[in-house]
């Protein structure tokens, strides 16, 4: 059963186009574009809608949806940084239960579909209870997300994050107790498990596994080794936090007598199937190190900005080929549009000019760049719409259309979205909205009701 969609405007090679349908088999891949009259005839009409394909959401950490609008005061630290952030972050990571980790996760996926977010990578480490003993189900939180995830309809890489050590020389942190797995063996022999698991639930490419080392810092090298060669050896991408805080930089030249983007080149880390989020603290060589390697670059501005973490060098990175996708990571904020905005806008206040990363190469990193890192399907038939008569877009010409969605259009533009050719988001809503809501709500009361 074949699933043809006719909008005004599909875009299609970098271009809107009028008079095409976008032809979906039944496992939810795109098997063609046509122009043909008893295709045109038989499509589901999308009138007043552009058809784009659907954003891919390069970094999540789902459950930090909880302390949104919670970490926007001053502490009785003299200055507020990223460390302060994290300590917060901390105190609510360790008091969500599993049954919470799954309402918070359902939420921040829907809020996702309703943006255009087709496929999320969710960089997971939150592994055992909260004083560091595993559950019995060793997989409990990970299957926890991806059965929220895929109740809500969005497609999923559980990028299973490792993480040893509060740091090099540093003393343990019993808030971090529930991501830790201290041994390389264990930590691949629970990726397989889950590997299996996901491969048994979701064979249609709805659900899958990649490996991330949380970073320089939280990962020593022969760990670090091992567990990258095992992704490897499996075919599995491998995302990792790098370079997003000068204090991470300064550690790990003490460490390594090396910067982290460098160290991970000498050791035959960086490759294609290799993402480093942020990767805003670098120089020119690093910028080398990814152009010569074909690893790619995850920027978050908006948690970027929201966390004082700096300005990464997108134009640099780009003029050089690097490709850059795109997370929405602490989701401070859930609109990968933004996202891909505000890393312009960032370098026009740096750099005091005007249009330094050309619209379309904004949304290639959005879409195609982020599927790649991803693991996306490069078939799947993940789209969003955009209504055209949406205040924040209307009167756009097929020309402008474009930059008007990546620059100006919000949330309500966006109207429909399909996951393997399916509907999961109409006029603007989610089937399951309601209760998402009232559940996640009733997970904050509780969690907040204390302070
Ligand atoms: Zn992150």
């Amino acid at each position: 059963m074949e699933t043809v969609l006719l909008p005004d405007f599909l875009y299609s090679g970098g271009k809107f186009v009028s008079g095409a349908a976008v032809i979906c088999d039944d496992a939810g891949r795109i098997v063609g574009i046509s122009g043909a009259a008893d295709d045109l005839r038989s499509a589901s009409r999308l009138r007043n809608r552009a058809l784009l394909p659907g954003l891919v959401n390069g970094h999540s950490h789902s459950f930090q949806r909880a302390i949104r609008g919670r970490t926007e005061h001053r502490t009785s630290a003299t200055r507020d940084t990223f460390w302060t952030w994290r300590e917060a972050m901390y105190r609510a990571a360790t008091q969500l239960s599993p049954e919470d980790i799954y309402h918070v996760a359902r939420m921040a996926f829907m809020e996702m579909l309703l943006s255009g977010i087709t496929a999320v990578g969710e960089f997971h480490y939150l592994h055992h209870q909260a004083d560091g003993t595993s559950y019995g189900e060793r997989n409990l939180l990970a299957e926890e997300v991806v059965r929220a995830a895929r109740e809500v309809g969005i497609r999923i890489a559980l990028q299973r994050t490792a993480y040893v050590r509060a740091g090099f020389h540093q003393p343990p942190n019993p808030l971090q107790a529930r991501f830790i797995t201290p041994r390389a063996e264990d930590f691949i022999e629970g990726t397989e498990t889950l590997r299996a698991l996901l491969a048994r639930s979701y064979p249609n490419d709805d659900a899958w596994v990649s490996v991330a080392p949380h970073s320089v810092r939280a990962v020593p090298l022969p760990y670090l080794l091992e567990i990258t060669r095992y992704a490897r050896e499996r075919g599995l991408k491998i995302h990792m936090h790098a370079a997003e805080q000068p204090a991470e930089i300064e550690a790990c030249e003490a460490e390594y007598g090396a910067r982290p983007i460098a160290l991970l080149r000498r050791n035959g880390i960086l490759d294609p199937s290799f993402t480093a989020v942020h990767a805003i603290h670098i120089d020119d060589s690093e910028i080398d190190d990814f152009r010569e390697t074909d690893a790619k670059v995850c920027a978050c501005p908006t948690t970027e900005r929201n966390l004082g973490d700096g300005i990464g060098p997108a134009d640099r990175l780009t003029a050089r080929g690097v490709d850059i996708c795109f997370g929405t990571d602490s989701n401070v904020q859930i609109d990968l549009l933004e996202d891909a905005r505000q890393l312009e806008y960032h370098l026009r206040l740096k750099l005091l000019q005007r249009a330094l990363l050309a619209p379309a190469g904004l949304f290639r990193s959005a879409t195609v760049t982020g599927a790649e890192s991803v693991g996306v399907p490069a078939d799947a038939a993940d789209f969003f719409t955009v209504d055209l008569n949406d205040p924040s877009i209307a009167g756009a010409t097929p020309d402008a259309l474009l930059s008007n969605i990546v620059f100006s259009a919000g949330r309500a533009a966006i109207r429909e979205v399909f996951v393997g050719g399916r509907p999961v988001i109409e006029e603007g809503r989610h089937p399951l909205q309601e209760e998402i809501v009232e559940q996640f709500a009733a997970v904050q009361a509780k969690l907040w009701s204390a302070s």
